[in-house]
């Protein structure tokens, strides 16, 4: 089959199934060109390791000429000038971008009833949501409307939903995989990840998109491997199951998963030990209090002036007050309030500033623990995908769905989150959390429990 088949293929299943999961905001109109322009360069003789592989992408990833609309009205129309790097280079190996997924937005949620054009349904239980906030990205791999997709992990955006629907995600080592062309949520925790329904798509995917860049500032400077990494043999490694995120709280399908999860890798020759993170038990207060403080500043630029909505007021400010009032949804405006809170003078040293030191607490507590163990074992979800509207109105059972993931943004670390299991029909996830710079290990080992 040739690009341009598998593209028609893809595009047809879109209009055939996606009126039911909604998972895409839009396709894109130069995909069948783009997998004609694929042909040409390997019919000219090109290596391209993604030759006419179709890839969604989130819609808070700039595309040139294709509009990027964090699904807020106030980016509705806006078509970027320019793309993002992950999108250059998935050009650049050949793959063609299908179309653009849906995400709570700003990619603040857990479910993805936050967007503004409507909630995506996850593939296995329509009445149930995909997670968040790449709920759209993730949707559409488990419902194959794409064979790849691209999600943003802020504070577990593309593990969690890859869990609720059964798919593999994985959040790089924080400046592994480029931000530029990214929409800025919480800078410190942003990382662009994948997402597929194997470790081996995953990995094709990371050695296309996983290396240095000028164009990020905080870009590392390291080689992929992740393909290679699926010849090694995990045996010898040592895993850590942490203490305090299975204790309680996860339903019995997550225990479960875990349980079995471990009992394959042991007939690999992989040994377990028990860990402990004592201050993982704050990591939930931290990250919403770094990532709204560095939502409030990053999101101050929506303000009618620059690109996007503009509500005319009678002077400036009333501009800005009805641009920013019309423009952002309910919880995009909990967290802008909660982190102007957090920063103001006489608050930050109680607020902003605690979180700073709880984040450094919780970074040497995984370093003792990475002391003991090679990688780290956790659930990515303590629960299956839940019926929509069941936490829309309680923003604390929300943030309690990523009771699991957030803390690994806070460390930077890379996690992979692993179908293993299904409890009453719908799928479970578990996490594997790994040492800075050793996110190939994970891939090791995952594909060894594959
Ligand atoms: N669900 C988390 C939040 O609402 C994580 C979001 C994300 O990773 N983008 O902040």
């Amino acid at each position: 089959t040739s690009p341009t088949e598998v593209t028609e293929h893809y595009l047809k299943r879109i209009t055939r199934l996606d009126s039911q999961i909604q998972a895409f905001l839009r396709t894109n109109p130069a995909a069948l060109e783009e997998a004609r322009q694929v042909e040409r360069r390997m019919a000219a003789g090109e290596d391209l390791p993604l030759a006419g592989v179709p890839i969604a992408l989130k819609d808070n990833i700039c595309t040139r000429g294709l509009e990027t609309t964090c699904a807020s009205r106030m980016l509705e129309h806006f078509v970027p000038p320019y793309s993002a790097t992950v999108a250059q280079r998935l050009c650049s190996a050949g793959a063609v971008i299908l179309g653009k997924t849906n995400l709570d937005e700003f990619a603040m949620g857990s479910s993805t009833e936050f967007s503004a054009f409507g909630p995506t349904r996850n593939p296995w239980d329509l009445g149930r949501v995909p997670g968040g906030s790449s709920g759209g990205s993730a949707a559409a791999v488990a419902a194959d409307l794409a064979p790849l997709a691209l999600g943003s992990d802020t504070g577990g955006s593309v593990r969690q939903p890859a869990a609720l629907c059964g798919v593999y995600g994985f959040k790089p080592t924080y400046g592994r995989v480029s931000r530029y062309g990214l929409v800025a949520f919480a800078s410190s925790l942003d990382q662009i990840g994948p997402l597929g329904r194997s470790v081996r798509d995953v990995a094709l995917l990371m050695d296309v998109i996983g290396s240095y860049d000028r164009m990020d500032s905080t870009s590392l400077e390291a080689q992929p491997h992740f393909t290679a990494a699926l010849e090694a043999h995990p045996q010898g490694f040592t895993i850590g199951i942490v203490k305090e995120a299975i204790q309680v709280g996860n339903t019995e399908g997550v225990v479960k998963a875990l349980e079995r999860f471990r009992e394959v890798l042991e007939g690999q020759g992989v040994r377990f030990v028990e860990v402990s993170i004592p201050s993982l038990e704050y990591a939930l207060a931290t990250y919403y209090l770094v990532c709204t403080s560095e939502a409030s500043s990053n999101l101050a630029r929506y303000d009618g002036t620059l690109y996007g909505l503009r509500v005319e007021g009678a002077d400036i400010t009333e501009t800005m007050m009805k641009t920013r009032a019309a423009g952002f949804g309910p919880e995009v405006k909990r967290r802008i309030l909660m982190g102007t809170f957090a920063l103001s003078s006489g608050y930050y040293d109680a607020y902003y500033g605690r979180a700073l030191r709880a984040r450094a607490r919780l970074k040497a507590d995984f370093e003792m623990a990475f002391a003991q163990a090679d990688v780290l074992l956790t659930p990515t979800s303590p629960f299956p995908a839940f019926p929509l509207g069941a936490k829309l109105e309680d923003p604390i059972a929300m943030y309690l769905s990523d009771i699991d993931t957030v803390a690994i943004n806070l460390v930077g670390l890379p996690a992979l989150s692993i179908p293993a299991g299904f409890e009453s029909g719908l799928p479970v996830g578990v996490q594997l959390v790994g040492k800075a710079l050793e996110d190939e290990r994970l891939f090791t080992l995952a594909n060894a429990f594959e």
